[in-house]
């Protein structure tokens, strides 16, 4: 089930940095506590009232600079209705309406979607006078908070959390496979499900009617079911919209959400970019399976080591993911894209596996025997037991005597051993560990 997104849209300084941070800090999340996964400041997940949500701080997508602001603004406001569900209209409530609010509630009225008039900076609990003004905006009554002092926001929320849409999406059976081929512009996204899709034995058919206008192609190989999922503007050659390089991080996040199983396409002639970790980051954030492909590797000039140093380079770059297997493809010549459907197979099968008890307690107690755990203090580690409590990706929870005692290191080498044991290949897998008396 994909999470609506809300899009926070205002000029410079109005405070949408720091309402998206005190929405943001509501939630911490057992995988963003893992270091060396990469932070951005402008997607995070939100919550109110057991409601999930992700929000998108267009400003950091499209920062302004003074003399540009109205065409960045322009760009922010594209942002937010191509993506949002709900947009925030954030104004600053000390300055007053300007034109550049004018213009942007102007663009935001035409669009066909859910808008929230935000009054920021009203820091005190009595509304002034001044507020009618923003009426005319023409976008409703404006709500009024302080996100410096943390005004008014739960009011917000109730409001934000009433416009989400209806869950529309389409349900896939259980067995069907969802693939998100993400990246940048021009990796060969769009080259690599054609490919896909235009081979022999693929029988192919478009499921629309999912939420934000996606298109999900459905096809089978073989006996394998799967689904590309938001494939619109990528089976037609020509585009839709012109291609704005953050935007496009932001449908990725949409398909990567309601995938299973990620491709991140990485463009082997420019190598392995700042942009491509935060997009293979948000797959790992949102645990799911990943493959690392390097496309275009037709074109690269090979010598002896070409793949061993194409390896190290992502290797090191996506630490955080060292379980994603690096594939060198052609969605041009075809190079390894049947091998590429294996691999999506497995990748798969791994982030739904199923570990019985018995056998993960026999491993952890091998684990246990071959590397003491820790002690402080004269207190050492204990191990209970641990069972699996989810898939996709698997959770376990293994219960211990005392949380302190759990190093990060120790955490890490039963990972390891049990990664060793299982495979998991591709997938993330997360631990919780419980204190039991
Ligand atoms: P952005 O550029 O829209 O992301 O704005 P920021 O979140 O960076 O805030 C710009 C400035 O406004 C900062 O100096 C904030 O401390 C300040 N600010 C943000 N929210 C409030 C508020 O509710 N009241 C007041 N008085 N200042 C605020
Ligand atoms: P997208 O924006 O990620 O969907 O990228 P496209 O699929 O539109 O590809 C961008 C450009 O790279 C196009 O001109 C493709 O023909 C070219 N391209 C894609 N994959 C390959 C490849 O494996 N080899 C070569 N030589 N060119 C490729």
């Amino acid at each position: 089930m994909s999470r609506p997104i809300v899009a926070i849209v205002g000029r410079p300084n109005v405070g949408k940095s720091t309402l998206f941070n005190k929405i943001a800090g509501r939630r911490i999340s057992i995988v963003e506590d893992k270091p060396g996964v990469t932070r951005d400041r402008i997607y995070a997940e939100g919550e109110w009232l057991n409601k999930y949500f992700t929000m998108i701080d267009t400003g950091g997508i499209e920062p302004a600079s003074d003399d540009i602001i109205m065409s960045q603004m322009r760009r922010q406001a594209e942002i937010a209705i191509e993506t949002g569900d709900v947009i925030l209209f954030v104004v600053d409530g000390l300055e007053g309406i300007t034109s550049t609010d004018k213009e942007v509630a102007n663009m935001l009225r035409k669009a066909n979607k859910e808008i929230l008039l935000v009054v920021n900076k009203i820091d005190t609990p009595k509304t002034p006078d001044t507020i009618y003004e923003f009426y005319e905006l023409g976008l409703g009554s404006p709500i009024v908070i302080s996100a410096g002092q943390g005004l008014g926001l739960g009011d917000l929320l109730d409001e934000v959390v009433k416009h989400f849409p209806e869950d529309k999406d389409v349900e896939y059976n259980e067995d069907v496979i969802k693939v998100a081929v993400i990246g940048k512009p021009n990796v060969g996204k769009s080259s690599l499900i054609n490919k896909i899709l235009g081979e022999e034995r693929v029988i192919v058919s478009d499921i629309p009617g999912t939420t934000r206008d996606a298109i999900d192609t459905y096809f089978t190989h073989g006996e394998d079911e799967y689904v590309f999922i938001d494939t619109a503007g990528m089976r037609k050659r020509k585009r839709i919209n012109e291609n704005i390089e953050r935007y496009s991080v932001v449908r990725s996040l949409t398909a990567i959400e309601r995938a299973d199983v990620c491709i991140v396409v990485i463009d082997a002639t420019e190598g392995i970019s700042e942009q491509d970790t935060k997009i293979a980051g948000y797959a790992h954030d949102n645990g799911k399976a990943a493959i690392i492909a390097v496309n275009k590797w037709d074109l690269v000039e090979k010598e002896t080591n070409t793949y061993l140093k194409f390896e190290e380079d992502m290797r090191r770059t996506l630490s955080f993911m060292s379980y994603a297997p690096i594939m060198f493809i052609s969605a041009e010549t075809g190079r390894r894209v049947n091998k590429l459907l294996d691999l999506i197979k497995v990748v798969s099968n791994n982030h739904s596996m199923r570990i019985p008890t018995g056998t993960l307690n026999d491993i952890i107690g091998e684990a246990v025997l071959m590397n003491q755990p820790p002690s402080d203090k004269g207190k050492r580690l204990k191990i209970y037991y641990g069972t699996q409590v989810g898939i996709k990706p698997p959770k376990f929870v293994i219960f211990i005597n005392d949380k302190e005692l759990m190093h990060f290191s120790y955490a890490r080498y039963l990972e390891n051993q049990i990664r060793q044991s299982f495979g998991f290949e591709g997938t993330p897998i997360q631990f919780e560990f419980r204190e039991k008396g």
